[in-house]
């Protein structure tokens, strides 16, 4: 069976590194001159600055994402980040993520625990985001700020954007697969792998390579034209998302095209740092809940010194975009990194503003609509199409594993 992928990012290649291993013959087209969308490294004066992500991986060798991994064969090591993360208090103390609920009050520690013990079995309804229900069982100012500080690192959202079932799977998760960590040698060394991995199988991967037309012929794909070529496929997997993948053919499935309208893609800015000292001194997350607009700051040479010069730290600052004006979005977060570090001497790489086709997340969390198209043997992959409770490229994995799973059953 002949799969035609359109992308190589990561959940094009995931697919394709999954499905070379199950015997099916692998070809991806990539617009662009190199390969892994926005999970791969961008070198930048010696420093391996990326694309997109910020060289971590949400569950660190535990998670969705590394299982995938190993199953495929990819040579991938994860460093997990130790301390998971930490979050720097208003008074400029820094406590142990896992610390936070001594912030609460005791009778709002117990409903807590009792909550996040029950909250799968007892769903809170689709519509009320996780800013409501912070407000509606806790009423709690630094729980909220908490809340803005993690969606904002982790989703590019803040807490009123995220349904509050989505959230609650995503925590469930977290305390199943646990913390963070780093690939050694980037985001590259993942996607790289896969690539690896495809070719190996017999699979081709052409970059520079634009799919211009899904071919579609009585409701059934039947490959792609790139360059004025027809591709055949028995199968084709699209890594662009689902409005950008119906902008290739005609679709006429108005229940579809709704749900498709509603997608609101994530918006944010990463700030890259170099320093010759330590800004945070170790490998996990750096919350940061009192800021105007920076999330959180990772220094990822903590785990893996490679990716700077020797002697420099590399560190990589995140914020959801709040509003349209990127100028003056960029300046709230260089103010509040200087607030953050007085004492401390940075030079600023690089400053990333990520929205429209080049987005954080293409479907923003909680608002994905699965793998399935109205067209037979059409399929999304990609943060267009994440499993639920899935931070990020970990959401990749497990909509990748979704696919997977309905096309070895044929229930798609
Ligand atoms: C600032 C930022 C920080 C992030 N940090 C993290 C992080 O630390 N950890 C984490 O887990 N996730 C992070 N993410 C999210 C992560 O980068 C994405 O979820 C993941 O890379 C998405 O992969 P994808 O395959 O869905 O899409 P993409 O990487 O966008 O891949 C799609 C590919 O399709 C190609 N393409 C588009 N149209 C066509 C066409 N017509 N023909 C052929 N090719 C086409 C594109 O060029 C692209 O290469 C971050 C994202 C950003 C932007």
């Amino acid at each position: 069976m002949k799969v035609v992928i359109i992308g190589s990012g990561l959940g094009g290649l995931l697919a394709g590194a999954k499905l070379s291993r199950e015997g099916y013959s692998i070809e991806i087209f990539e617009r662009l001159p190199f390969t892994g969308g926005r999970f791969t490294n961008l070198p930048y004066k010696g420093f391996k600055l990326s694309t997109g992500a910020l060289h971590m991986i949400p569950h660190g060798s535990r998670g969705p994402l590394a299982q995938m991994l190993r199953e495929v064969g990819a040579n991938v090591h994860i460093i997990d980040s130790d301390p998971m993360a930490v979050i720097k208090k208003d008074n400029g103390e820094i406590i142990s993520f896992h610390d936070f609920r001594n912030e609460l009050s005791l009778t709002k520690q117990v409903k807590l625990g009792t909550i996040l013990t029950y909250s799968l079995k007892f769903r809170p309804n689709g519509d009320i985001s996780f800013r409501d229900w912070i407000l509606k069982y806790f009423d709690d100012d630094f729980l909220l700020k908490l809340a803005d500080s993690f969606c904002g690192w982790s989703l590019s959202l803040t807490a009123k954007d995220v349904p509050a079932c989505e959230m609650l799977e995503i925590i469930n998760n977290m305390y199943l697969y646990k913390g963070s960590g780093v690939p050694a040698g980037g985001c590259s060394a993942v996607t790289d792998a896969l690539c690896e991995i495809i070719k190996s199988g017999g699979g081709k991967i052409h970059t520079s390579c634009c799919v211009d037309r899904i071919i579609v012929i009585d409701g059934i794909a039947k490959g792609v034209m790139v360059k004025g070529n027809h591709i055949d496929a028995d199968i084709v997997i699209s890594d662009i998302g689902h409005p950008g993948t119906c902008s290739l053919y005609d679709c006429n499935d108005k229940e579809y095209l709704n749900k498709i309208n509603d997608l609101k893609p994530s918006k944010g800015i990463k700030i890259c740092l170099s320093s010759n000292e330590p800004l945070i001194g170790h490998s996990g997350v750096f919350f940061t809940p009192f800021t105007s607009r920076v999330n959180g700051i990772n220094e990822v040479t903590n785990a893996d010194p490679s990716l700077a010069p020797p002697g420099k730290h590399l560190i990589m600052s995140h914020q959801a975009m709040i509003s349209d004006d990127t100028r003056a979005e960029i300046d709230l977060g260089l103010r509040d990194i200087s607030r953050l570090f007085p004492d401390k001497k940075y030079e600023v790489l690089l400053i990333q503003s990520y929205s429209d086709g080049w987005p954080v997340n293409r479907a923003s969390s909680g608002s994905d609509t699965g793998n399935i198209t109205p067209i037979k043997n059409l399929y999304v992959v990609g943060d267009g199409a994440k499993g639920h409770g899935g931070i990020e490229v970990e959401g990749v994995a497990i909509g990748v594993g979704n696919l997977i799973k309905e096309m070895s059953t044929g229930i798609c």
